[in-house]
């Protein structure tokens, strides 16, 4: 295939706006596209990226709640610890439906902050009521004496 400003080119990519055959002269890289020059002098290839790129930049706000939240929960309580993990597994799911979100690593730290909290609040309230039993059965027992 040859380009198709440049009839004696060989072409090495098509312009993802027009879809026109283009050679290495020609092709330019608009944010991570392949566009001829045509395009981009006509800006249409400039304000399609600009539109198809703006969702794919938009962050994944269950993402930021589950960061938050599992954040809060490990050094608040673990009333926050749970809901994180439920948004980061949320926000997870949402991602195998929509890659193009960002945020993907704030929902894992989220659901991740949220588990690990989770899991050490209910060791620590395990420990604790143990404890308060031994200490009720001690106290219990010396009652007898
Ligand atoms: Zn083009
Ligand atoms: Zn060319």
């Amino acid at each position: 295939m040859k380009c198709y400003y440049h009839p004696e080119t060989d072409a090495v990519a098509a312009c993802t706006n027009c879809g026109k055959a283009i050679c290495q002269s020609c092709s330019i890289n608009v944010t991570g596209r392949l566009i001829c020059q045509t395009c981009l002098a006509s800006g249409s290839a400039t304000r399609y990226p600009a539109q198809s790129i703006q969702p794919a930049r938009s962050t994944n706000t269950l993402a930021i709640v589950s960061l938050v939240l599992g954040i809060m929960g490990l050094c608040g309580s673990f009333l926050f610890s749970v809901p994180a993990w439920i948004t980061g597994h949320m926000a997870l799911k949402q991602f195998t439906e929509n890659p193009n979100q960002e945020g993907q690593g704030m929902a894992k730290a989220g659901r991740i902050l949220g588990i690990v909290a989770t899991v050490l609040w209910v060791i620590f309230i395990v420990c604790y009521v143990g404890f308060l039993v031994i200490m009720m059965i001690s106290a219990g027992g010396s009652s007898y004496k």
